[in-house]
């Protein structure tokens, strides 16, 4: 099947080839690791595992690369402010690498919740410090860099083509309009490859380097990683829309000026969660965790499910009366297919190329999404009505094989019931017989009753 991605680079929708036959390189921009992530940043990693399920599902071997942030993200993108993992240190009383541990393991659970598939590579950053001072001195050695006082900087004007990506000559990147200038850059878009550590206080995290004591700066790291794991140019590059102009061009810039070459045939950029029109995010007083959306009694599941009801290149408006919705879409889907047969079916050959077809054109989670009600309401035996779903679902990752086993699952109590029921039934008792079903509805289990007998299923999903 031909894939075609709006490539933000080019600005156009391209078909997708790989580099190599059936191999895809993926990289993602990952976590700073200084804080719970809020539903819109993991909203991201769900949009890039369907893209990443969906390319295994076309018989791609995809090897996918996450950074993992432990060090030098500044609380401002133009290399001023203070290392986020400073900050966090001070807030959590911890040590920089204790804030990074702790907030690694919650990353890497909040991702597995969502059923996102773990990255085949996680690397972080404090393990690769040689890898990116030698990146750094291969820029210096060809002249790249430049020293001011605090730290080396990369020299934009060096590269012809530098901002392509976010076509930067067009849009407002006068750095003076949003934060104060530093009067010892040359340009503008100039940013730190090298911080150094402060003279009169020690950090947590700082290393020795050609060129003074101090840590990478936040871009190097994707730079050297990609190129560590997938080569000097790899297939497709995803991150969220604040990447564009800032985090992005100077991850390019650094492989260009090192290889020569591009670093990503396809740039991915997906469009943020809001929350009632406005940004997510704890400077703005909205901030939800996934363990907010668990304690309220929502399923993870439901949480995906509302994920994929958009297209990622537009802004989602996060609610909790659309969540809601979602999860009771997910209930009404479970309740479908728990009912059905379990037999051995086969999948709907055309309802499968409709759902793979919706996902090859940019990847259009939402109307891919939407083929699973389809399935329900086409004329098509249970089984294969089953076999279909699932078969889909190993792209959306919705977990259903789980969550209908579950539902299958009756508590003990039930089971006695239905027992009773049947030898009412026997008898021919029914008005007895519908008083245990109310028994039965009463304690989330809803029965049917079918030439083979009672089916019945928990709706353990609140
Ligand atoms: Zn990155």
């Amino acid at each position: 099947m031909k894939i075609y991605f709006q490539n933000s680079l080019s600005r156009q929708k391209e078909e997708f080839k790989s580099i190599k036959k059936n191999k895809v390189g993926l990289y993602t921009c990952g976590p700073t690791v200084y804080d719970y992530p809020h539903i819109g940043n993991l909203s991201a990693y769900v949009i890039w595992d369907v893209l990443k399920r969906f390319l295994l599902s076309q018989g791609y071997d995809v090897k996918h690369v996450m950074n993992l942030t432990d060090v030098g993200h500044l609380t401002s993108d133009a290399d001023e402010g203070e290392d986020k993992m400073e900050t966090a240190k001070r807030r959590e009383k911890k040590t920089a690498w204790e804030v990074a541990d702790y907030f690694i393991g919650v990353f890497k659970t909040s991702i597995k919740e969502l059923n996102i598939l773990e990255p085949s590579k996680f690397l972080r950053v404090t393990d690769v410090i040689q890898e990116q001072i030698d990146f750094a001195k291969v820029m210096d050695e060809k002249g790249y860099l430049y020293k001011i006082s605090d730290g080396m900087y990369f020299d934009t004007s060096k590269l012809n083509n530098y901002g392509q990506l976010a076509n930067l000559a067009e849009v407002d990147q006068q750095e003076g309009a949003r934060v104060a200038k530093n009067p010892e850059k040359k340009n503008a878009s100039d940013f730190a490859v090298w911080k150094f550590s402060p003279e009169n206080s020690q950090r947590d995290m700082e290393w020795d380097s050609p060129w003074g004591k101090g840590f990478p700066g936040w871009h190097l790291e994707c730079s050297v990683m990609s190129q560590m794991e997938l080569g000097d140019t790899f297939d497709i590059h995803t991150g969220g829309v604040e990447h564009l102009t800032v985090h992005h061009p100077n991850e390019m810039a650094q492989s260009e000026a090192v290889t020569g070459k591009l670093q990503a045939n396809i740039w991915l950029h997906n469009q943020h969660l809001r929350y009632e029109g406005g940004k997510m995010s704890k400077s703005a007083g909205v901030f939800i965790k996934l363990t907010d959306i668990k304690e309220k009694g929502y399923s993870p599941m439901a949480l995906r499910y509302f994920i994929l009801q958009n297209n990622y290149r537009k802004p989602h408006n996060f609610s909790w009366d659309s969540l809601s919705a979602s999860q009771n879409a997910l209930k009404n889907i479970l309740r479908e297919i728990s009912f059905y047969d379990d037999k051995k079916g086969r999948v709907d050959k055309a309802s499968l190329e409709e759902f793979y077809t919706a996902l090859a054109d940019d990847l259009n989670i939402a109307k891919a999404l939407s083929s699973i009600q389809k399935v329900i309401e086409i004329k098509l035996e249970e089984a294969d009505k089953l076999a279909t779903i699932l078969e889909m679902d190993k792209v959306l990752g919705l977990d259903l094989a789980t969550l209908r086993t579950k539902s299958l699952a009756l508590p003990k109590e039930a089971e006695d019931l239905l027992k009773k029921r049947q030898e009412v039934r026997d008898d021919k008792d029914w008005p007895r017989s519908d008083q245990l079903r109310d028994q039965l509805k009463g304690i989330s289990v809803e029965v049917q009753d079918t030439p083979d007998g009672q089916k019945a299923i928990y709706d353990w999903l609140k």
